[in-house]
């Protein structure tokens, strides 16, 4: 899993350029998941999600994906969940203080998204990992919450 971790960080560009591709064309087909309820949508969406972002980043299924602000890193391999950088006890060589062999989550999250075009995103203050929506799939609430902020604005 580690290696799958690691060659998503080397391919964050890639990665970028896949989702900023399919993000679009999601989000365009809206009407339809809300004419089959995104409800409904839930399970099929998160095991769908699950099926793809594990076995690549080690995904937890958190529920609020943050990995494009975090180099194609998931944060939440950090053992303290840390979603905002490293928490200061990153050892001399870049790894964890908790897990000695792991480099940390947050060196290998910022050199991904130094190879990312939207390289600033990682300073953005992310909010906390809310427990309540662990297993849900962030895909759907990404664009619910795309669309309907979309729809408020316009
Ligand atoms: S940030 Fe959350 S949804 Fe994204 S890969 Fe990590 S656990 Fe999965």
């Amino acid at each position: 899993m580690r290696s799958a971790r690691r060659w998503a960080t080397r391919q964050a560009r890639l990665l970028e350029a896949v989702f900023d591709l399919v993000d679009p064309i999601l989000r365009a087909l809206h009407p339809i998941w809300r004419g089959i309820g995104y409800k409904r949508l839930e399970r099929p969406a998160a095991a769908i999600e699950a099926l793809f972002k594990k076995p690549l980043f080690d995904c937890q299924m958190c529920g609020r994906c943050q990995i494009g602000a975090s180099g194609m890193t998931c944060p939440m391999n950090c053992p303290k969940s840390m979603r905002n950088g490293p928490c200061g006890g990153v050892r001399p060589d870049g790894n964890c203080e908790i897990e000695p062999a792991m480099p940390c989550v947050w060196v290998e999250a910022w050199q991904g998204s130094q190879r990312m075009r939207g390289s600033e995103r990682i300073s953005a203050l992310q909010p906390a990992a809310d427990h309540s929506l662990i297993g849900t799939s962030s895909w759907l609430r990404h664009i619910r919450e795309g669309r309907e902020a979309a729809e408020r604005n316009a």
